[in-house]
């Protein structure tokens, strides 16, 4: 099973016990879990992957969980690559839509709810946009925990609805993912909950890694020359990277990583202001609106993190409109069949921007992310096709008239 031998703080380098609940360290810092890659290295081979699970659990030695029993699991991981010929001779999309709830926080929620059932707690509480809040309700609900979800009050219908179905208990706040995150930190020592907010425990991180080695496995081991990527909170850039780093300690990979590019909204560009400023810590972002519900973060939590993985990718970050988004997310519909989350429609609207600047040689081998289904984001679609409500609702309720 698990190689896990203790966590680190990535920003003082504190070394931290796992075998009890953690959230941040003590200087304030995020935990990164760590692992024995010399054992890895020496008892396991990838080409024994294949053998294990269809689910992103078949990467178990370099994941947290010890004990199987502890594996919370609803089939997360193992999303197809899809070649987009139309947008380059080399792209490929990794459509995380198909996982369960409908986005790839399904895996990180697996991971984490996972080693909740591990370390004995009981009550989880997340501050989110709304994927991560309906995933752990989904995986909470499956491993019997209470969950308590901390929405801003515009959050989808879809997100919403799956919390309310799953059971967690929901709360609408009047103001963005920081301030359900300030309103989660405030009550959780009081009511005993545990903190599944981004990067404020280590394990959501080690879920989402598995995108990396996916995307490596699913290549044979031969890595894209760049992956684009749509950054909220970032943890599925730092997750990847982390994959990356740990399958060349492993020996897996050659030492040739991916440029790491992160794509955002031009109303809420913490990251892409921070990168260009050469800072290393993003600002809050004042105001922060998209339609793309998942960007809308004004200030990452591992925004350092995230900085460090692009500058020592050689990657870069980079702005899309609304406007230039749906656009995209609509001629990726139109010209292959996928509809995407406004968030991976707004890699699609990044990478032409890449190519069209030259920034990015057309022939790279790009993989860009679709983090999540269309159909979990309607509301963002609908602006471009408006129906008369009246006369749909008339209808809907004729149908639905009982005689
Ligand atoms: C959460 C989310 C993101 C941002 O992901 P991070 O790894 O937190 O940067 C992107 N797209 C969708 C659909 C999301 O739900």
């Amino acid at each position: 099973m698990t190689t896990l031998t203790h966590l680190e703080c990535a920003r003082c380098g504190a070394r931290v016990d796992s075998s009890k609940p953690q959230n941040l360290c003590v200087c304030g810092g995020p935990l990164l879990a760590r692992y024995d890659l010399n054992m890895v290295r020496e008892s396991w081979n990838r080409d024994w992957i294949p053998n294990g699970p269809s689910s992103m659990w078949r990467y178990a030695p370099v994941l947290p969980v010890s004990r199987p029993g502890s594996i919370v699991s609803l089939g997360e991981g193992m999303t197809p690559l899809v070649h987009a010929g139309w947008l380059g001779r080399h792209v490929w999309i990794k459509d995380e839509a198909v996982n369960p709830t409908g986005s790839f926080k399904a895996r990180g929620l697996s991971c984490a709810i996972s080693m909740c059932l591990e370390l004995g707690i009981r009550k989880v509480a997340i501050p989110s946009t709304g994927n991560a809040a309906s995933a752990m309700a989904a995986y909470a609900a499956a491993a019997g925990l209470e969950a308590h979800a901390f929405l801003p009050r515009d959050v989808s219908q879809a997100s919403y609805l799956e919390c309310k179905a799953f059971g967690a208990e929901v709360t609408l706040v009047d103001g963005l993912v920081t301030e359900c995150s300030r309103l989660v930190a405030e009550r959780a020592p009081a009511e005993g909950w545990f903190d599944l907010g981004a990067l404020n425990e280590p394990y959501r991180v080690e879920g989402k890694k598995t995108m990396g080695y996916e995307v490596a496995e699913q290549f044979r081991w031969e890595l894209p020359d760049a992956i684009v990527y749509p950054a909220g909170g970032g943890a599925g850039l730092i997750g990847m990277w982390k994959a990356f780093e740990e399958m060349e300690r492993i020996g897996w990979i050659r030492a040739n990583k991916p440029k790491m590019i992160a794509v955002q909204a031009e109303g809420c560009q913490p990251v892409v202001r921070a990168f260009e400023q050469g800072r290393e810590e993003c600002e809050f972002w004042p105001d922060a609106f998209t339609i793309a519900s998942g960007l809308r973060v004004p200030k990452p939590r591992g925004g350092f993190l995230i900085l460090d993985v692009l500058r020592n990718s050689g990657g870069e970050a980079l702005a899309v409109s609304d406007q230039e988004l749906l656009d995209a997310g609509l001629e990726l519909a139109s010209k292959q069949g996928i509809l995407a989350a406004p968030e991976g429609a707004a890699c699609v609207a990044g990478l032409r921007k890449l190519f069209e600047g030259g920034r990015l040689d057309r022939d790279s081998k790009v993989v860009i992310f679709n983090t999540s289904a269309g159909l979990k984001h309607l509301e963002a679609y609908a602006t471009r096709f408006p129906r008369s409500a009246a006369s749909e609702q008339d209808k809907l309720g004729g149908l639905i008239t009982p005689r």
